[in-house]
């Protein structure tokens, strides 16, 4: 489990109606859901909640960095509650599915000082495509 719930509780977050249905349809593994399915998850449990809060609580957790946003394939940007944990994407390209997943070593050590161009290089996003065992 990503704990986004334990987590936000324990940085002392104000933790409202709205915001503990956002952060409960976050929460778990390899979670990757864009704005409008949180919107959608989150009216199963609370029908009353707007989308600009969904909006609105999701940016939060972003800027406080609990959650982090997630760009593939042009697609709408999807929201990830496994933030502490650096992971790559393993991205199915029929269906979308999207995994965390480990590489071992650091990749940013795989970058030559050659190829760096003068950057001081603090962040790195691989994404490995393929089809997905549904999909094969
Ligand atoms: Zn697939
Ligand atoms: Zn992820």
């Amino acid at each position: 489990m990503s704990d986004l719930l334990e987590r936000l509780r324990e940085r002392g977050w104000r933790m409202t109606a709205q915001r503990r249905v956002v952060a409960e349809v976050l929460d778990g593994e390899h979670v990757h859901l864009t704005a409008d399915e949180v919107h959608a998850r989150a009216t199963a449990r609370l029908p009353e909640i707007s989308r600009a809060t969904v909006y609105n609580t999701l940016g939060e957790m972003v800027s406080i960095g609990e959650v982090i946003e997630v760009a593939t394939d042009g697609r709408a940007k999807r929201y990830d509650p496994n933030a502490h944990r650096p992971h790559q994407h393993l991205v199915c390209s029929r269906c979308g599915t999207i995994r965390d997943v480990h590489p071992h070593g650091d990749p940013l050590a795989a970058l030559p000082a050659g190829e760096r161009f003068g950057f001081t290089v603090s962040e790195v996003e691989v994404t490995y495509r393929g089809v997905c065992p549904d999909c094969a």
